[in-house]
Order: C-alpha cells, then sequence, then structure tokens
C-alpha cells in the first residue's frame, strides 16, 4: 500500500516524500481514510507507530480547502516536547501548503505565542493550561474548530489534565469532528472517550506492547554498582544513539554530569531545566552531538529522535505503562531497537509484570568481567549524613526503598562477598 491511495493533494505528497516516507504504517493505513471521510477516530496506538502523521495529513488536507486565518483544528497535547514534535510534523508535511500552526505552551513567554496567533493560524498545537490562559486572556477564538486531536489522552489524564480538558471541550463547536488518541485505555479514559466521540471507528494498533522490533535483556545489579555498570557497558559494547532513564529529576541531572565527566557526550532532559535548556538537549541529541541523552519519563514524553540504538532504564519506571513509553523511544517504525533494563531485587513484581505484557520471559545478562561483588559503601546512622552522602552519590541515596541492594547484608547475612551473579541465577531460576 501506497499513499497514492488517499489521493492526497499534491502539495502534501511533496511534503510526505520530503519526510522520506515510502509506505504508510499500519495506523496510518487505518486512521487516515476515515479521518479524510470526516469521522472520529479512537486511535489505541503507542508512539513510535506513526500516529503524528495519521491525523497531521487529514488535517492538513482539510486546510487545502476553506478560510485561511481562523484556527480552524487544536490539537491538544500532554507536553511541550509532544507539541513542538507534532508542530515541527505539520511545518514539514505542510510545507508546500498554507497552512500555518502555533505550539501554545508554558514555561516560555507568552509574547511569541500571542505574535504568531495575531498573523493568523489555522492550527493550534497546545497543552492544556497555556491554552486556557490565552483563551482567558481574549487571545484565542476556538469557536471555528472543525478538527479537535487529544493526543496522548491517558497521559494527560496521568498529569491531571481532565479539568482543563473539560473546559477545552466547552469552548470548541459541539459539530466538530474528533479523534482522540491513547497508547492505553483505562476504564476511565475509556469513559472519557466515549463522552467525546460520536460514533468512532477505533483503529488499534498492535497489543498495547512495547514494539516488537525492540529486543529486551534485563541487568541485574545492586544499586550501589549501577552508575560503574553503565559506564563498563558504555565502554565495553557498541552502543549508539541512546536514551537513559531514571527515576528523578536529580538522579538524571547527576548521572548526565558523572558521564561528561567520564567523557561522554552526554546531556541530561529533565523537568528542572528551562524549556530552552531541554530544547538544547533535544537538538544536540538530534544533531549527533550528544549520544546520550539522560532523561526523566515526564521530560522524555513526545522525543521524536530516530535512530535511537538502545534505550536504558537506569532505574525501573514505576509502572508497566511506564516501560512501554520508554522502550517506545527505541524500534521505531520498523527499526530495530535494544532495551536494557538494570533491576534490583525490588523491581521483580514490575519485571513480571512486563513479562506479562510481552507474553515471555526477558532474558538476564550480566556484563563480562564486572565486578558484581563490590561491597554497598558504609551507611551512616546518623539520618542527617546519610542525606548529605545521598546528595554526593545519588545512586545510592537518593530512592529509600530500604534493603533492596542485592547482596546486602539485608539478605541475613549471606550477601558480600557472595557472588551476586550466581544469587541472581538462583533466583531467576526459581521463576
Ligand atoms: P510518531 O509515532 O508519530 O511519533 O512517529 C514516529 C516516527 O516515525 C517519526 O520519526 C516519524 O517521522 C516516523 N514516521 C511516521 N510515518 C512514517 C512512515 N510512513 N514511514 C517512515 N517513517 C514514518
Amino acid at each position: 500500500m501506497s499513499f497514492e491511495q488517499f489521493s492526497l493533494d499534491s502539495r502534501l505528497v511533496r511534503g510526505v516524500e520530503g519526510m522520506g516516507y515510502e509506505d504508510p504504517t499500519p495506523i496510518q493505513e487505518q486512521a487516515i481514510p476515515v479521518v479524510l471521510d470526516d469521522r472520529d477516530v479512537l486511535g489505541i496506538a503507542q508512539t513510535g507507530t506513526g500516529k503524528t502523521a495519521a491525523f497531521v495529513l487529514p488535517i492538513l488536507q482539510r486546510l487545502t480547502k476553506g478560510p485561511l486565518h481562523q484556527v480552524r483544528a487544536l490539537i491538544v497535547a500532554p507536553t511541550r516536547e509532544l507539541a513542538e514534535q507534532t508542530h515541527q510534523a505539520i511545518g514539514k508535511l505542510g510545507k508546500h501548503t498554507r497552512a500555518r500552526s502555533v505550539t501554545i505552551y508554558g514555561g516560555v513567554s507568552k509574547n511569541r505565542q500571542i505574535q504568531a496567533l495575531r498573523a493568523g493560524v489555522e492550527i493550534i498545537v497546545a497543552c492544556p493550561g497555556r491554552l486556557l490562559d490565552l483563551h482567558n486572556e481574549g487571545y484565542i477564538d476556538l469557536t471555528h474548530v472543525e478538527v479537535l486531536v487529544l493526543d496522548e489522552a491517558d497521559r494527560m489524564c496521568d498529569m491531571g489534565f481532565l479539568p482543563d480538558i473539560r473546559r477545552i471541550l466547552k469552548l470548541v463547536p459541539s459539530q466538530r469532528q474528533t479523534l482522540f488518541f491513547s497508547a492505553t485505555m483505562p476504564a476511565a479514559i475509556r469513559r472519557l472517550a466515549d463522552g467525546i466521540l460520536k460514533n468512532p471507528t477505533t483503529v488499534q494498533i498492535g497489543m498495547i506492547a512495547p514494539a516488537k522490533t525492540v529486543s529486551h535483556a534485563l541487568y541485574p545489579v545492586q544499586r550501589h554498582l549501577k552508575k560503574a555498570l553503565l559506564l563498563a557497558m558504555l565502554d565495553q559494547m557498541a552502543i549508539g544513539r541512546t536514551l537513559v532513564f531514571t527515576r528523578t529529576k536529580h538522579r538524571a541531572k547527576n548521572l548526565a554530569r558523572d558521564l561528561v565527566k567520564r567523557n561522554h557526550r552526554a546531556a541530561a532532559l529533565q523537568g528542572n531545566m528551562s524549556q530552552n535548556q531541554r530544547q538544547r538537549a533535544l537538538d544536540g541529541f538530534r544533531s549527533g552531538k550528544h549520544d546520550i541523552l539522560v532523561a526523566t519519563d515526564v521530560a522524555a514524553r513526545g522525543i521524536d529522535v530516530n535512530d535511537i540504538t538502545h534505550v536504558i532504564n537506569f532505574d525501573m519506571p514505576d509502572t508497566v505503562d511506564a516501560y512501554t513509553h520508554r522502550i517506545g523511544r527505541t524500534g521505531r517504525v520498523e527499526k530495530a531497537g535494544e532495551a536494557f533494563t538494570f533491576v534490583e531485587r525490588d523491581d521483580e513484581d514490575l519485571v513480571r509484570r512486563v513479562e506479562k505484557l510481552l507474553g515471555h520471559r526477558i532474558e538476564r545478562q550480566y556484563l563480562e568481567g564486572f565486578n558484581y561483588n563490590v561491597p554497598a559503601p558504609q551507611r551512616h546512622n546518623n539520618p542527617n549524613q546519610r542525606q548529605r552522602s545521598g546528595r554526593n552519590n545519588s545512586y545510592r541515596g537518593n530512592g529509600n526503598r530500604g534493603g533492596s541492594n542485592w547482596g546486602s547484608a539485608s539478605r541475613g547475612g549471606a550477601g558480600r562477598g557472595v557472588p551476586n551473579r550466581n544469587n541472581s541465577n538462583r533466583r531467576s531460576g526459581t521463576r
């Protein structure tokens, strides 16, 4: 199947060619005809499937006719990164058309956004909070919206945007086309979708599981050895463009800093950075200036960088859903990727749930020549001292999942000096 059969405007065909897309992805195959037919869509698809073009192309097709200079499409996204990514896709796919889009999100000055709105746009790509602010201040007229897209709806609800979404729904005409995309479909999201969509066509791509093009491996390791393991891995393996996930912003910042000290071309991407700093980190990663990006889950939403070869979960994510999202960053659209996850003893429960989702056991691996037996540094009894040492060595002190270090004294004294590898094998052997 080729893009030709959608009978898209020739200017859009040129845009698609400019992107280097040869054939539509499965979600594009299914969704584009439905959206072109003006029907509502419930799209269950993770990032990396090509879902952005699946709604952007039909929107651009609609905008080739009818009035300009009024907001006819509103795309609501949970994060600025996703909003920027969508805006860029519109810019590239719609390069030869007259349609213009603007991104609206918080954390940056309003002035540029207001100027762009005043110049006249047909598409707004927005995060909910700033959209409502600028609407309340009278800069945005949503009464001409013909298409409303809610992208990554599950994530918007996770982030507490549901009340804002309900407000936005009151501002757009009830007579409109609605496209609702979500990677997962828990009951609350299903109810939201049911309340918004009119007779929708459901488009579901794959099971809600990590992309099949990704191979997964677990690296059992004690918490205090994670950084050393990562450094050894980066030295030993042919790892290309790599995204490393940590549990907290501080861990992301500190780990990136330590990698740079060890001469790796690394940068952090975390929520405490300004929008400009985040954009610089992302641009650097995209251009190849950095080949390692150390990110938190929230900051990494919407990262659209091609050719990510490895995702390394330095810290296990909190949920299976978060695992899926992280892994969705590699192995995108038919490209192979590898996902390495550092697991501590406490992570085993989640590991089992991820394995259930994948439908197979994930291989446990051990890095050749790596000393898994280095004991954990002495802990202090004084809580203030522990706090301080935690800051100096955030890979150990930042979390408070007590007693989770494999091979530590908490395992009944058998820990130190006993090869951890044997312990790990024994544990995995019982499964
Ligand atoms: P998305 O799921 O929309 O975030 O898209 C993931 C990546 O796939 C982006 O880098 C897109 O540019 C790329 N992509 C989208 N559609 C296609 C296609 N038909 N062929 C090749 N790559 C595509």
